[in-house]
């Protein structure tokens, strides 16, 4: 048996294990487990580390996009336009409030909003687009701000998926009203245990967001509106700054990793490797394959193949939202026709990456794959070592 994992949260920690240790010692030391230091302290080196004004931190991604649409006052009835290839959370928080998801269809090479399909949606009741940088590459974001700012509708990045990515130089979260970021132990910045955090440049939108995040109260005993009690963790605080020192190292061994399963697949024909648009950075919080399907050898059948050779992988995401029973069947969400969503559901397949990926289970990896598509042969290792 081979010892790939779809995330190897293990390996990772054992090479920062004394930081870690540490970080955790001074809070049980402290007894303060709620808030303190550490949380304004990793609020603040989040804020700073993506060059942005302010980083709240709460209780999970999910809370993140519920407390950004309560912030900008997202009403029963509001619609929002956002994708459908993406996970649920997205839309859930949304449908939560009683707002109606709207969904666009995706632009196929980046998996992303395509801002024209957002466009052709807009109704007198759409108050937000909402859209996912999904798989680590942020979306196309100045045609969807162009719209926004056309149409007085306001932006919330999900960007669950893509902390650290620029588009035309920015920082992905930072671009719209609100960004969100997931603190899920397999994501790009991963807690051990849940977190996330709401990112705005915008003062007032920060205090309204930290307003809400504490019981819809500034002032101890003195709540203004209902809120939620949505926290980060002061141990998963502690945990993240020490993490978020090695995010420039964790980042770049993600994008070595993509470029080596690039160089493996490079001769492929049935297999679309990750489009990368030139105007942005991305972060590969999954390396995500596109399978042309050819009769038998498909998606599904290369993932049973997978299976039983005991290689991990993952569909994300295996049914687009607007066809999960959630949305499809009592009216909680809108959309028309989304050909470009159904056919990624229908053919990716993301492989293991992570920190501590080498290249000798990326060879192992790729062989299954190209044997069983009976694809291109694999270029020799002395390639792969030379590349990237
Ligand atoms: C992980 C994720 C979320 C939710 O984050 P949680 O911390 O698990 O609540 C939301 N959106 C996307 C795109 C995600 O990948």
């Amino acid at each position: 048996m081979n010892d790939i994992q779809m995330v190897d949260l293990g390996r990772q920690l054992a090479a920062i294990r004394t930081e870690i240790d540490a970080a955790l010692g001074e809070v049980l030391t402290s007894t303060h487990f709620i808030k303190g230091a550490p949380v304004a302290n990793f609020e603040s080196a989040l804020a700073r580390y993506l060059g942005g004004a302010h980083a709240l931190g709460v209780g999970n991604g999910t809370d993140a996009l519920q407390i950004a649409l309560m912030a900008l006052d997202i009403r029963p009835g509001d619609e929002i336009v956002t994708s459908a290839f993406t996970f649920i959370a997205t839309a859930e928080a949304a449908a939560l409030l009683g707002a109606i998801p709207v969904f666009a269809d995706i632009d196929p090479d980046t998996f992303t909003l395509d801002p024209a399909s957002v466009e052709a949606l807009i109704t007198p009741r759409t108050r937000a687009i909402v859209p996912v940088h999904l798989f680590g590459q942020p979306a196309d974001m100045d045609p969807i701000l162009d719209i926004a700012r056309r149409h007085n509708l306001y932006v919330i990045e999900d960007n669950a998926q893509a902390i650290g990515a620029r588009y035309r130089g920015r920082a992905a979260g930072y671009l719209g009203d609100i960004g969100t970021l997931s603190f899920f132990p397999s994501k790009n910045l991963g807690a051990y245990g849940d977190g996330g955090a709401i990112l705005t440049d915008d003062d007032a939108l920060h205090e309204r967001a930290r307003m809400i995040a504490n019981h819809g109260s500034r002032r101890k005993y003195y709540n203004e509106a209902v809120g939620v009690n949505s926290r980060l963790d002061t141990l998963q605080a502690a945990i993240l700054s020490v993490k978020l020192r090695h995010l420039d190292t964790y980042t770049q061994a993600r994008q070595e990793a993509a470029a080596r399963y690039d160089a493996l697949f490079a001769d492929a024909t049935a297999v679309v490797t990750p489009h990368r648009a030139a105007d942005r950075t991305h972060v590969f919080h999954q390396y995500t394959l596109r399978i042309r399907p050819d009769g038998y050898r498909n998606r599904d059948t290369l993932a049973q193949h997978l299976k039983g050779a005991g290689i991990p992988f993952a569909i994300y995401y295996p049914t687009p939202l607007h066809r999960l029973p959630v949305f499809a069947e009592d009216g909680r969400a809108r959309w028309t026709d989304l050909p470009h969503t159904e056919r990624a559901g229908e053919e990716v397949i993301s492989l293991p990456m992570h920190t501590e990926l080498t290249l000798e289970q990326q060879d192992f990896i790729a062989r299954h794959v190209l044997a069983f598509l009976h694809d291109a042969p694999l270029p020799s290792r002395k390639t792969l070592t030379a590349s990237p």
